[in-house]
């Protein structure tokens, strides 16, 4: 039997979203119902109403939830109604290239399905009996959601859901950038370009792997209080401090950091962040740009400075192993969730809490369900 539910939808780009009551098909084989708890609001999601990630209306938004499982489709035979799960927005099939080769972030089932379950149906209809598109393969901005299987991390129940949704988006991709992409080194120097809820994560991550020192950037001093909470032991803002890899440069001897990573998606910031590394150093790109966004760097350096430039795609996430790792890390207060969490909203207020994200009040904003 389906459910009603309150949802959040994205009718047309650059318009306020819409809370609506939508009808959540049953669970099919090898998928689940999951009724939701927590959905952290994310810049992705914000990015997929205006068109920046051109994911086409109608669509369900959202893709940091976690919640408990409500029914459980014909297949599934290792979770069960009650187990409490955070929301992976990969469904990492376990039989393409990339999951075998232990990159399930690059999935290929994972980058077909974006706006439908992997079968490329989809299981929210409105209440004209319209179908709904589901927000990366998920669209959990919802009271309940049907998605694959595959999509969906059990946890231990003792973590308050709210904190575990986090995991799910923001914590995965940033600590993740930290120690799965970049595999940061103890004792290294860290540049982050932006810190919101992103930002803030690739710096826990950092100060998890044991760098020295970690130089947090961004135009916000509200951003730059967050970044010394979750480990930036310097904080630079262009704004007042003037340009920003020559203080990185400045700050790491002359030389400039080991690693960058680029946590807001402008081509601009990219080749700051490629600038603020030494010869050998590392720069990864977190920020989704905007389509048309290009980057230019100087070739002529190119083969003497052995840089590395890439991209981090889900924080390089492998969901069933480090949504549990990262969690475990969270009960030894090795891993801060509780001071990401600096408002929750109830999903009326959806507008209002991408107004305060855009506004950079909080480090995370959650709706609880
Ligand atoms: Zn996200
Ligand atoms: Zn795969």
């Amino acid at each position: 039997m389906g459910k009603r539910a309150k949802a959040v939808i994205c009718r047309e780009w650059n318009k306020p979203v819409v809370v609506e009551e939508i009808e959540v098909e049953s669970p099919r084989r090898d998928e689940v119902m999951i009724k939701i708890e927590a959905c952290g609001v994310c810049h992705s999601d914000l990015s997929a109403t205006n068109g920046t990630i051109p994911m086409p209306p109608p669509l369900v938004i959202g893709h940091e939830a976690a919640g408990i499982v409500e029914e459980v489709g014909e297949g599934v035979d290792d979770l069960a109604v009650g187990d409490h799960i955070v929301i992976s927005w990969i469904p990492m099939c376990g039989q393409c290239r990339y999951c075998v080769e232990g990159r399930p972030a690059l999935c290929d089932v994972a980058q077909r399905a974006t706006l439908t379950l992997p079968d490329g149906t989809s299981r929210y209809k409105d209440s004209d009996g319209n179908v709904l598109n589901h927000m990366a393969g998920v669209g959990v901005m919802s009271e309940y959601t049907t998605v694959h299987r595959d999509n969906v991390i059990k946890i231990d129940p003792d973590i308050p859901l709210d904190k575990a949704s986090l995991v799910g988006c923001a914590v995965m991709t940033g600590v993740g950038a930290a120690i799965n992409t970049a595999k940061v080194t103890a004792g290294s120097s860290v540049a982050v370009f932006g810190t919101g809820g992103i930002g803030l994560n690739v710096i826990q991550g950092a100060a998890l792997a044991g760098a020295e020192r970690i130089i947090a950037v961004d135009l916000a001093d509200k951003k730059l209080e967050f970044a010394q909470v979750f480990g930036a032991t310097h904080t630079v803002n262009p704004g007042s401090d003037g340009d920003a890899v020559a203080k990185i440069k400045e700050l790491t001897g002359g030389e400039g950091a080991d690693y960058a990573f680029e946590c807001i998606g402008m081509g601009a910031t990219i080749q700051q962040a490629y600038e603020s590394i030494r010869k050998g150093g590392t720069a990864v790109v977190v920020g989704v740009s905007k389509l048309t966004d290009t980057v230019t760097l100087g070739a002529f350096l190119m083969p003497f400075m052995e840089k590395v430039l890439t991209g981090s795609m889900y924080g390089s996430a492998r969901p069933r192993v480090d949504f549990p790792r990262l969690l475990r890390l969270y009960k030894q207060n090795r891993l801060k969730l509780d001071e990401l969490v600096t408002a929750t909203y109830s999903i009326d207020d959806i507008n209002r809490a991408f107004d305060d994200m855009q506004k950079g009040v909080n480090a995370r904003g959650v709706i609880l369900l």
